[in-house]
């Protein structure tokens, strides 16, 4: 027998008991004639001990033990005489009688505690390693049941789970494929599926009603510190509804998780267009932790000869709140170079200062008088001890950057408080979204997303500027200042379906070529459906107030696409090649 019980389940009602533990040697320390040992597994540390006096060989053996090593022990609870209150088994110790060395291990690279002292890299290398750290245990824990917690809910609701192909056919969703050869068909290729996307409307044709699935998605795009290859969708679809239905629907289960998981209690949900977005917080997900909403000056602070405002089409600033003490000229300098990095790529900041005894001081003081800024000033709804910072620029380009020097001031100031949750509902997402580069329409969320029913006769006969404000039935779950999901209702009508490919630029053939099983299934009775996905590795993250998805996939991708633990991707033999008919022949 390897245990009776857990490192984490003793406590002083064991005491007196004969019990067997096994696990990973924490760490040892000698006193003297005794020996302590702190054994680890999953579920916590128990501290055994060892005397020189009553069991000399044994205490002797426990002296050679290394760290990680795995042991499997047998002994008498008792209880400590130095307890430790901050571990769960810390009033009692195991007096150890027998121990067997199950297996050696080497010195680990880095020291498996909560804060190691391993950098990324090595600790990706040795995952295995880093996995045993609570940190990134729990992580994993909290995923497990953040999966079981959205299964039940579901599965409540009437959603059926279906699994969908791993290989198929490319689905645009705006990033490139990762492609699989196929051996068995010459110079053909399978797609890794970016999202489950058009399985799930063939399978509310296929009349399913109610999808899920919780399912890795593939996307072979350039890597940010919050993307992986390869991440998981918590995705659904859902037949006979309206937006209504989704949005309560998702709305439900986000509270689900949030009160089954972390006992939060989330009231409901606001919403917002994406243009309100855009134009209060220049931002599609903004963090509503804290308010700070753009104030514009554009129709006040023109004609006083600063030309950066008279050629700007907008002027727009935020006011931080009780900051003038605290923010001194160098500090209002560095945050200035900071907005000025390539990155963000303002040109400048202005700033007015209003002191708490009624002195005004600005960058634009040369030409804009007391009288002009105390106007600024009620605009903004400022106060004596706050802080205006405004940018002047072309609308889009401006509110991005107020957009990132609003989330700089909100961390500064504090006001993104950890264990504070605040859910938005974005609304009203364009349909197209128009690439001056490429002169063409994208489709802003996927091209399988329906218009709203109020412009779907402007998609069909509208002129160029028409098509741009075209709105769709879209909508984005955010969560302070993340994109939780988004999705849609989708069109079902096989030629509006033909239109919409017309407008990303797709000739009849190509859109007959790629997407022809969709739309002949549209011939087949398609119900109206629609629905959703949430980013399930990034949720986790949210939900634990980390920004990094890494930390909740087992085994993550590095920022160059790397798994280092395995080395891949790897390159494969010429037989493997020629097998694949991936290898000219010469
Ligand atoms: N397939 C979409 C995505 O991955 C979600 C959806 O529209 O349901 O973003």
């Amino acid at each position: 027998m390897y245990r009776t019980h857990t490192n984490g389940e003793l406590r002083i009602g064991d005491t007196g008991k004969e019990v067997v533990l096994s696990g990973w040697v924490q760490s040892g320390r000698d006193f003297g004639g005794l020996t302590f040992v702190d054994l680890r597994d999953r579920y916590g540390i128990t501290q055994l001990v060892f005397s020189m006096d009553e069991n000399p060989e044994l205490c002797s053996l426990a002296r050679t033990l290394g760290r990680e090593y795995v042991v499997r022990v047998t002994g008498i609870v008792r209880e400590r005489s130095n307890k430790n209150p901050n571990r769960a088994t810390g009033d009692i110790e195991i007096d150890v009688r027998e121990m067997t060395i199950l297996n050696a291990s080497k010195t680990p690279p880095f020291t498996i505690e909560n804060e190691s002292d391993g950098g990324d890299d090595i600790r990706m290398k040795y995952r295995y390693l880093d996995i045993r750290r609570d940190p990134v245990k729990e992580n994993i824990i909290f995923r497990s049941k953040c999966g079981i917690e959205t299964r039940k809910y579901l599965d409540g609701q009437g959603f059926i789970e279906i699994e969908t192909p791993f290989l198929i056919k490319s689905t645009p969703e705006g990033a490139r494929d990762f492609v699989v050869p196929s051996r068995m068909n010459p110079g053909q290729f399978y797609a890794l599926p970016q999202s489950p996307q058009t399985f799930k409307q063939l399978l509310m044709v296929a009349g399913m009603d109610k999808y899920f699935q919780i399912v890795k998605c593939f996307r072979d795009e350039d890597l940010r510190a919050d993307r992986q290859p390869e991440f998981t969708q918590i995705d659904c679809e859902m037949a006979f509804i309206t937006r209504e239905d989704i949005l309560n629907t998702f709305e439900g289960l986000t509270k689900h998780l949030f009160k089954s998981l972390l006992d939060v209690e989330l009231g409901d949900f606001p919403r917002m267009s994406y243009d309100e977005a855009l134009e209060k917080f220049g931002s599609d997900k903004p963090d509503l932790r804290f308010d700070m909403q753009f104030t514009y000056l554009t129709d006040i602070a023109k004609g006083r000869d600063f030309s950066v405002f008279d050629t700007a089409e907008t002027i727009v600033g935020i006011c931080a709140q009780g900051q003038a003490d605290n923010m001194s000229n160098k500090d209002i300098k560095t945050l200035t170079e900071w907005m000025q990095r390539p990155q963000i790529g303002a040109k400048g900041v202005i700033y007015v200062k209003f002191e708490h005894d009624g002195t005004i001081r600005s960058s634009v003081g040369k030409f804009f008088d007391d009288a002009a800024l105390l106007e600024w000033k009620a605009r903004f709804g400022a106060q004596d001890g706050d802080v205006l910072f405004v940018l002047a620029g072309e609308t889009e380009k401006t509110r991005k950057q107020l957009s990132e020097l609003r989330l700089e001031m909100g961390r500064r100031m504090g006001l993104m408080k950890p264990g504070e949750f605040k859910p938005l509902w974005v609304l009203d997402f364009p349909l197209l979204e128009w690439d001056e580069e490429a002169q063409r329409f994208f489709a802003m969320h996927h091209p399988f997303t329906s218009p709203k029913k109020e412009y779907v006769d402007q998609m069909k006969s509208g002129d160029f500027e028409t098509l741009k404000r075209l709105k769709a039935d879209a909508y984005d779950l955010v969560i302070n200042g993340n994109e939780i999901g988004g999705g849609s209702i989708r069109i079902h009508d096989r030629d509006l379906q033909s239109k919409n490919f017309d407008l990303l630029g797709f000739t009849k053939e190509e859109a007959q070529e790629q997407f022809g099983f969709l739309m002949g299934a549209f011939e087949f009775g398609a119900p109206p459906h629609g629905g959703i996905a949430f980013g399930f590795d990034r949720l986790c993250a949210v939900m634990n107030n980390q920004t990094s998805i890494r930390d909740f996939i087992a085994f993550p991708k590095n920022n160059q696409g790397r798994d280092v633990m395995i080395d891949a991707p790897s390159k494969i033999d010429d037989a493997q090649l020629d097998e694949l008919h991936l290898r000219l022949k010469g």
